[in-house]
């Protein structure tokens, strides 16, 4: 018998828990871990995130200007 660790996200939202899952393969928490951290997971020993909620808040984009037609000032 063989153990591979599975990384889960821990993420919760307004449908659920998120269903990201990464199979590392690892044959250790120490590989997995460090695998998951190469993929772009944020593994810190207690909720774990996939790679699109790894960063939350995400931060808000910077504002675009809006530009007008017609002669400036
Ligand atoms: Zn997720």
């Amino acid at each position: 018998m063989s153990v591979r660790y599975v990384v889960v996200c821990d993420r919760a939202g307004p449908h659920g828990v998120c269903a990201a899952q990464l199979h590392t393969g690892a044959r250790s928490e120490d590989e997995a871990t460090a695998a998951a951290e190469r993929a772009g997971w944020e593994i810190h020993g207690g909720p774990d995130y996939c790679p699109g909620h790894s960063r939350a808040p995400r931060p808000a984009p910077p504002p675009t200007p809006i530009r007008r037609g017609g002669p400036q000032p």
